[in-house]
């Protein structure tokens, strides 16, 4: 039971408004050991999905349920102000009382404040006594109520239903319960554990202090009973609007941590322990000085308006994609945006002569520094916060210095809204120990560099990691897909175990790592290497890898002014079939478009990029890059087995005029014939595999796209993402129909998108008859290790089960299921 204590009443207190108050109504619960000073920031998002004024004079600040791992220790603390804090248009707030639960524990407390709030002399007395006693032994819950007689439930429609979990019958439940009765003219009584409660008032309802999961039973009289109950059904059904946590379909066993830890999805495995750092792309450069103040002026002005404009535009980008709550930093940033002073003062400091980016920067600069020296955590968050809308706004005003990212000079957990695959090729990951981005999918492309680069990598976290500061230690465990905040000694120690022990699995699989993937019944699958630079050819054949699987060329066009010339691409796809040694480079045409840009080609903005001029599509618009590119692969094709490959093709027609340009091309150099193949991404090419398999060599199936294609789910949408899984028996099922139609024509199926290196992923692919996985380059040993272990019998049960599956969750059980009897680590 929640009891309130004489240490956590604070009398006589002032603030100007209601962010101000729940602030200091946090940092008592921080000090009391409460709270992690991030459910702050929760409890301020909660205010804006909905005040929390119980009733006149009285308010419940706490944070969203997502937030509960954030609640060290179930209290309540309590806060006077006795003027008063403007808290909602329904009046002020004189008595805060600050709750901490990580379930339904505050329920009883919120019952028994109803009652004192039905009194009003009883308001007016605690919101201005100077007596601790009397605000504790009023609030306090009486120990040992006594449970009034049950109640008879009355004849008529009734309904039962259990209350939300976990946190029960609530503010904001209940809020949603009194609304849907009110489109009814049925009066509903809801009965709990001899209590009764009448549906249409709020307080009558937090009066029966339902716990989560608790019965209910709901009765109704009037003449539309029976409809007003149908609609409740749904709204229960529905979790009266509370949040229902999906867990991640691949989410693997989180490691019990003790911190606060925020969920995401695992992209890439393994786990990181260290500081936190916000990805920063460039250096910002200023003028100190400027002659025409008036011009200053303005362009403070416009930079002002432009960091509006894109903080309006995340807020909502990311209100549609993860829901109010969690895009509610962005209105947080746009609130310090808008600080009256800060403008006054950079203005005045223009007029002294400085420049618009030196003044806005000197202020806000001074404004963190003063506020990271405060102890409140609560408020050197805040600094953090200042910084990065600081360099919003500054952006435009400087000379921005194109450079790797900033990074100091130890490594870190980099933190970003979202990477760009440039960005990530960019990175030094001799000092990034991991990856964390807000947005993203497991299949975006930070996912597929990080894997290569063998980082581990946690994206969809939602944009409450922005909020974090540089510096502040967590764990980032790629395996479960959490970043841990501020671990504890325990969690540390367990995170070093962990990692220790996946080292020495990966050792044992590295010193196998040259004995190819054969199956116990001995069947053989090649395991090649996906790439995206020259130089990883070298590591692929260092690593196991029987060749390259998909060479991702567009690598070669980013992150530069112009597209690479012929000599240029010559000399990289020459040093990868050197490096290559006789073994296989598949090597693929520019996929750019989509997420990939590359700004010099001056393309139109697309309203769609995933479904507009991408892949072999921009090789038509731009058949110049196309003959240049292959070129350069036919050249090289002259000093090793080169195969050429197709991305994005959705028909028949597009492959005829692929080959007819290569053909043509291949003449030009004289080159001999090279294998043609193309990615099978797209679900009209599923369907015209047929014909599509008379003109090709090879088929390598694209998992990533193919995903998004079919089930019509943005690869990189974070809301979406854990549902973009490719062990989707729809996907499943695409996979099979290729390989049908490959067996007919007596070619081969490979597939290179991300499931491919995924231990179930490898399994299910194998079963359904694909003979080439081609992965990221530190998971080849891991898979082959994983296929030498297992059956080819059993894979193909598994695969054939997995194709009558209706969830990838099932398909992924199953699997699992198989590996867990093989005793087969994966
Ligand atoms: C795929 O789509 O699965 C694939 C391998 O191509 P990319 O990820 O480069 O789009
Ligand atoms: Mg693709």
């Amino acid at each position: 039971m929640l009891t309130l204590t004489p240490s956590r009443v604070r009398l006589g207190w002032v603030a100007e408004n209601k962010a101000e108050a729940i602030r200091l109504v946090g940092q008592v619960m921080v000090e009391a050991g409460f709270i992690s000073p991030a459910y702050v920031d929760s409890m301020l998002e909660r205010e804006q999905v909905s005040a929390t004024l119980l009733g006149p004079g009285i308010a419940i600040p706490h944070g969203l349920p997502e937030a509960r791992d954030l609640v060290l220790q179930t209290g309540v603390v309590v806060v006077q102000f006795p003027a008063g804090v403007a808290w909602s248009q329904d009046g002020h707030a004189r008595l805060v009382v600050g709750i901490a639960t990580r379930s339904d524990e505050h329920l009883q407390v919120l019952a028994h404040l109803t009652d004192v709030l039905g009194d009003e002399a009883r308001v007016e007395a605690l919101s201005s006594t100077r007596d601790i006693a009397l605000v504790v032994e009023a609030l306090n819950v009486p120990g040992t109520e006594p449970v009034p007689p049950a109640a008879p439930v009355p004849d008529g429609p009734s309904l039962q239903v259990r209350s939300p979990s976990p946190d029960g019958l609530h503010a904001r439940p209940a809020t949603v319960l009194v609304e849907v009765v009110r489109r009814f003219r049925a009066d509903v009584t809801v009965h709990h554990e001899g209590r009764q409660a009448s549906a249409r008032s709020l307080l009558s309802l937090l009066r029966l202090g339902a716990r989560g999961g608790s019965t209910l039973t709901l009765t109704a009289a009037g003449d539309d009973a029976d409809a007003v109950l149908l609609a409740l059904r749904d709204a229960f059904d529905a979790g009266l609007g509370e949040a229902t946590s999906t867990p991640s379909p691949r989410t693997a066993v989180v490691l019990d941590y003790e911190g606060a830890w925020v969920a995401g999805l695992s992209a890439s495995p393994g786990i990181a322990a260290g500081p936190v750092w916000a990805f920063q792309r460039q250096r910002l450069e200023v003028e100190e000085r400027a002659d025409d103040a008036a011009r200053e002026h303005l362009l403070l002005d416009a930079a002002l308006a432009g960091a509006a404009t894109e903080l309006r535009q995340l807020h909502e980008g990311f209100l549609l994609k993860v829901g109010a709550r969690r895009a509610a930093i962005f209105k947080a940033h746009l609130e310090l945006l808008d600080d009256p002073e800060l403008r006054s003062e950079t203005h005045g400091l223009i007029d002294t002569g400085l420049s618009a980016g030196e003044a806005w920067r000197r202020v806000f600069e001074s404004r963190a520094e003063a506020l990271a020296a405060m102890e409140a955590p609560v408020l050197a968050a805040r600094a953090a916060d200042l910084r990065d809308v600081g360099l919003r706004v500054l952006r435009p005003l400087a000379r921005a210095q194109e450079a790797a990212p900033l990074l100091p000079d130890h490594p870190v957990v980099l933190l970003a809204e979202d990477l760009a695959p440039s960005d990530t090729a960019r990175l030094d990951p001799a000092r990034v120990l991991g990856l964390c981005t807000a947005g993203g999918g497991t299949t975006s492309h930070t996912a597929i560099i990080a894997r290569s680069l063998d980082l581990p990598a946690v994206v969809a976290v939602g944009p409450a990691v922005l909020a974090l500061r540089n510096g502040q230690h967590c764990i980032l465990d790629g395996d479960a897909g959490v970043l841990v905040v501020e671990p504890s000694e325990g969690d540390r120690a367990k995170a070093a175990r962990q990692r220790e022990r996946l080292r020495q699995r990966r050792e044992a699989e590295k010193l196998e790592r040259y004995r190819p993937a054969i199956t116990l019944d001995g069947q053989r699958v090649e395991v090649a290497a996906n790439i995206s630079e020259a130089a990883e050819a070298a590591r692929a054949v260092e690593a196991g890898g029987e060749g390259v699987g998909l060479m991702r060329t567009e690598f070669l066009f980013l992150r530069r002014d112009e597209p690479p010339g012929e000599e240029e691409q010559l000399h990289a796809y020459r040093a990868m079939v050197r490096a290559l040694n006789g073994l296989p480079l598949i090597l693929r045409t520019l996929d750019i478009g989509g997420d990939k840009h590359a700004p010099y080609l001056s393309l139109p903005a697309e309203e769609n990029p995933f479904l507009g001029v991408r892949g072999i599509r921009l090789c038509f618009e731009r058949e110049d890059l196309f003959r240049t590119q292959l070129r350069a692969l036919l050249r090289a094709s002259k000093e090793g087995p080169v195969r050429i490959m197709y991305p994005m093709v959705a028909t028949p027609e597009e492959l005829t005029r692929a080959r007819a340009i290569t053909e043509s091309v291949r003449r030009e150099v004289g080159a001999a014939p090279v294998e043609t193949g193309i990615m099978m991404e797209v679900p009209s090419a599923v369907m015209m595999a047929e014909q599509l398999a008379r003109d090709v060599s090879f088929f390598s199936i694209g998992t990533n796209d193919l995903t998004q294609y079919a089930l019509a789910m943005d690869r990189r949408h974070p809301a979406l993402a854990p549902r973009v899984d490719g062990l989707h028996p729809a996907v499943l099922r695409m996979v099979a129909l290729t390989v049908k139609a490959a067996r007919q024509a007596g070619i081969w199926v490979g597939a290179c998108g991300g499931i491919a290196g995924d231990p179930a992923g490898a399994v299910v692919l194998s079963g359904l008859g694909v003979t080439e996985l081609s992965v990221a380059i530190p998971s080849i040993p891991a898979v082959k290790a994983l296929l030498r272990g297992i059956s080819m019998a059993d894979a193909e049960a598994v695969a054939r089960a997995a194709l009558a599956c209706t969830t990838a969750t099932e398909v992924r059980s199953l699997v699992r299921g198989l590996l867990e009897r093989k005793g087969t680590n994966a």
